[in-house]
């Protein structure tokens, strides 16, 4: 084998419409924040960025909570992250699953030795909260998880009542809010919630690495009074949070540069204002389903469902959905995501998630499918769809 340096050219990925289910379109502040100067984890400098990251991710979970952090890797460190630092082998989980996150939470759960009490729904509909309350009784749960946005379905979880009933069965409530935050409410001490964690890249529009986390003081409590130590080295919380802490004792390097893009996009979250960005991703959302309501498809999710920042729309029969994709990103440099498990080939997740959220994405997605689809010889009605998104922003 030779091996020759002259094929390895400059990373040169070009432009992209990221309108899949993340991640999405990084503004350019944050990848010039992400190019700035590397500096050590424990330089004055970094420790006030670290601060300030704490009280913007604070401003954006709308909580007081101490431990709010972004844990060094993607939601999924988030979610084990969680999980592996409140349940003890032998605890009782409830975990509602509506789709892959949830179906990932209890891979988590039986990886622990937790005991797993199940709640399903069908993928595309909510939790039952009376499933829920079912599944309780006469059980001593640790810790209920839910998912709030489920990204591989479109749905949004109403939390209140579930909430209550984890409440009255005294488990700590944790939610995942990898795809809510940033594109919807999610203020966590007033909801009630013990746990979460998010994600970088999906509305808070900064490349994929971080995993923001947030623990209520009863979480803290769990985690002080824990039998044996975390089975987690790296995603050990009561060690992780000396070094966001005060004391700033080394226990992994952060990553320095992932740090720098996360606190200036949350700059811009906290400059735009969140009540309108969280407006700005329900009306383009609208404008996105009024258009391919016009067209003639249907969305999968039933209305007052929905997600504002991830829209499944079914695909009509007849259509090839990988030809579909691969002209959106050939020809319009357009992603857009597939279908996971049963709902493969049968519906397009369209992201509208953070700096993705704009009329000029909605109207240009728009146009590009009727486009490629007339061109498919799918039987949609073609002419509508533009008009009836810009009606949505009038
Ligand atoms: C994306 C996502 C995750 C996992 O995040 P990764 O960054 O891919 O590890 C977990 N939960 C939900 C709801 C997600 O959308």
């Amino acid at each position: 084998m030779s091996f020759d340096i002259k094929q390895f050219r400059d990373i040169d990925p070009g432009q992209r419409v990221l309108m899949g289910p993340g991640p999405s379109d990084v503004p350019p502040r944050v990848l010039q924040a992400l190019s700035a100067p590397c500096i050590g984890h424990l330089d004055p400098t970094f420790l006030t960025i670290m601060n300030e990251t704490q009280d913007l991710l604070r401003h954006l979970f709308q909580t007081e909570n101490e431990l709010t952090i972004a844990v060094s890797g993607t939601g999924s460190a988030g979610m084990e992250a969680c999980f592996v630092n409140l349940v003890e082998p032998g605890d009782e989980v409830v975990v509602c699953v509506n789709g892959v996150f949830g179906t990932r939470m209890c891979d988590i759960v039986g990886r622990l030795g937790g005991k797993l009490i199940r709640v399903d729904a069908p993928w595309g509909k909510t939790i039952d909260p009376n499933a829920v309350r079912e599944a309780v009784k006469g059980k001593d749960p640790k810790v209920l998880a839910i998912v709030h946005a489920e990204t591989s379905t479109g749905v949004c979880q109403p939390l209140d009542e579930i909430k209550t009933i984890a409440g009255d069965a005294g488990a700590l409530f944790l939610v995942d809010m990898v795809t809510s935050l940033g594109g919807m409410e999610v203020a966590i001490d007033k909801m009630g919630i013990d746990a979460v964690y998010s994600g970088t890249q999906k509305c808070i529009s900064c490349p994929p690495g971080l995993s923001p986390i947030s623990f209520s003081p009863a979480a803290m409590d769990v985690l002080r009074n824990r039998k044996a130590p975390v089975v987690s080295w790296y995603l050990d919380m009561s060690m992780v949070s000396s070094y966001w802490g005060n004391e700033r004792k080394y226990h992994h390097t952060a990553p320095i540069n992932m740090n720098y893009a996360l606190r200036e996009a949350l700059r811009l979250i906290a400059e735009e204002g969140l009540e309108a960005r969280f407006a700005r991703h329900l009306v383009n959302h609208k404008a996105l389903v009024a258009g391919v309501e016009a067209m003639g498809l249907s969305m999968l999710v039933a209305e007052g469902e929905r997600l504002p920042m991830l829209n499944t729309v079914r695909i009509p029969e007849g259509t090839d959905d990988l030809k579909v994709r691969k002209v959106l990103l050939s020809d319009y440099g357009m992603e857009i995501g597939g279908g996971l498990g049963d709902l493969a080939g049968k519906v397009w997740r369209v992201g509208l998630m953070g700096h993705t959220s704009r009329r000029r994405n909605v109207v240009l997605f728009l146009s590009a499918l009727e486009t490629i689809l007339k061109a498919q010889g799918a039987k949609i009605i073609p002419g509508k769809a533009l008009d009836a998104a810009a009606a949505v922003y009038t």
